[in-house]
């Protein structure tokens, strides 16, 4: 297998990393190799079928590869911790992809490092299905993500409430640098490293702003844009992190670090699924706010670089954060307008569209309407009601209320200029069928854990390939979980 690596992260200076090398594995076999994502990044993958294991375990390094642990610090559930850093996780390299973006490669699960902190440094089997299955959904979602290059199994158990399989996924993202990486290095008064780390993130990320003439506020600015635009799609789309962590949150505007994540079936604003997010810092509603909480961390260790004056960089800090909740609602408006089948057109309201699109979710919360099949029914109805209301009416308890909902609907509706047709189509191709659910995902780690029996994850796999189509004889992946089904509660695995 031939990796075409420019490491640079590498050379930022020994303070940044802990170099390691996995820790090789019993018997690792490979369940999963992401052939197309292989393809986009210019990996030539002849040998394989030879190889595949043995790399994406862990056991054997690929040529140019300069495996290290990253540092950062992070506020986990509020609390600052000043050393984190990947624990069980190791930055291979990076590589420039054919499309001149420059892209880390990053094993999960692959032994201790010096950051370990007396944790194991290995992942057990089901948390790296999860990823697999979620990550690549959220890529096919149209979702700013990490994506998932290839999974094994160890053959080797681990020890967490009980044995379980081990496993180790193999991650890329354009940047496994984190809020709490900033925040490493300014725990430590080290701005020189601050400066450093953000003129890298910015040669390599947001290279638009190198040019600007306050680049530090130029890129916090869009630090701030990337991220509001990142957790509106993730509103959109009934999506909970569950561990929002400051080191959990990616410099780039990608969704990273999987781990208790879940969609939502039923609709609920303050839905948490995580088994450790008791007061639900990270529930679904409060998702925004923490991230402009992050942002806020994140703009503290730049405080330094945006002006000389500390008043005045208070001030430029201030005015980029400030811009969060615009941009958030903007974002937020123009999806959830875009789900409803309504354009922009002149004599929309700004104020009376939100008061819709908000009374839907309240009838929604208030009658455990299934989020995704929601709109997914609103997007086959005709602008006049007809027997397909049906469809739609039966996700809720009290069908009067969205009955009520869907006149206010067709009203607005009248202010269009679309075609019945053409807002269908419309709606069809970005509301979808299939979300990643998660008692199936659930159905998927009891089959391999349990059974060792991998079709059950394949399947689902391939089905999340292609959300927004309705697949012949896959309804059971469209449908909502049954009672007994649920699952109310998931774990970070870790
Ligand atoms: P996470 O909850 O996965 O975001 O991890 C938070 C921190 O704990 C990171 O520094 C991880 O590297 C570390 N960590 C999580 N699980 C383990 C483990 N099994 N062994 C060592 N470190 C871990
Ligand atoms: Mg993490």
């Amino acid at each position: 297998m031939q990796i075409p690596f420019n490491n640079r992260y590498v050379t930022l200076g020994e303070e940044f990393f802990a170099r390691a090398r996995p820790t090789p594995v019993k018997q690792p076999e490979l369940i999963r190799f992401n052939d197309a994502l292989a393809r986009e990044l210019g990996i030539s993958t002849d040998r394989l079928s030879a190889m595949g294991a043995a790399v994406f375990s862990g056991n054997t390094l690929p040529e140019g590869a300069e495996p290290v642990a990253m540092a950062y610090a992070g506020h986990q559930y509020g609390n600052f911790v000043p050393q984190l850093g990947d624990g069980r996780a190791l930055l291979l390299g990076e590589i420039n992809g054919p499309d001149g973006a420059r892209y880390g490669i990053h094993l999960k699960g692959s032994g201790p490092t010096r950051f370990s902190r007396g944790g194991d440094g290995r992942s057990a089997l089901g948390p790296v299905l999860r990823e697999y299955l979620v990550s690549e959904a959220m890529a096919k979602l149209n979702v700013p993500t990490t994506r998932a290059l290839a999974a094994v199994t160890t053959g080797e158990p681990v020890a967490r409430d009980r044995l379980l399989p081990g496993g180790v996924i193999t991650r890329v993202a354009s940047s496994f640098v984190r809020v709490g990486t900033f925040q490493y290095f300014a725990a430590r008064d080290d701005y020189d490293a601050v400066k450093q780390l953000a003129d890298y993130v910015i040669e390599k990320n947001y290279p638009q702003v190198g040019d600007s003439e306050k680049p530090y506020a130029a890129f916090l600015k869009a630090v701030v844009d990337r991220q509001a635009a990142l957790i509106a799609r993730w509103m959109q789309l009934g999506f909970i992190h569950g561990v929002m962590n400051t080191d959990n949150m990616s410099i780039a505007g990608e969704t990273i670090d999987y781990g208790p994540c879940a969609f939502m079936d039923a609709y609920s604003h303050d839905q948490v699924f995580s088994s450790i997010d008791r007061h639900g810092r990270y529930a679904y509603s409060n998702q925004p706010s923490i991230g402009l909480w992050n942002l806020t961390r994140l703009a503290e260790t730049l405080l330094p670089l945006l002006d000389e004056d500390p008043q005045t960089a208070v001030q430029v800090a201030q005015e980029a954060l400030e811009s969060y909740a615009e941009r958030y609602q903007s974002e937020w408006l123009a999806g959830m307008r875009a789900k409803c089948g309504l354009t922009v057109c002149s004599d929309a309201d700004i104020d009376a569209d939100k008061a819709l699109l908000e009374g839907l979710l309240d009838v929604m919360a208030d009658n455990h309407a299934d989020f995704t099949l929601t709109f997914y029914y609103l997007s086959h109805l005709a602008d006049q009601p007809s027997e397909q209301d049906n469809d739609l009416r039966a996700q809720f308890e009290n069908p009067a209320r969205i009955d009520a909902w869907l006149e206010k609907w067709r009203q607005r509706l009248g202010l269009e200029g679309q075609s019945d047709e053409v807002r269908r189509q419309r709606m069809q191709a970005i509301n979808p069928v299939y979300i990643p659910r998660n008692h199936q995902i659930e159905a998927a780690i009891r089959a391999a854990e349990d059974q060792g029996d991998f079709s059950v994850f394949h399947e689902l796999h391939t089905v999340l390939q292609n959300p927004y189509v309705q697949q012949e004889g896959k309804d059971s992946y469209m449908r909502a979980p049954e009672p007994e089904e649920v699952v109310q509660v998931t774990f970070c695995g870790t």
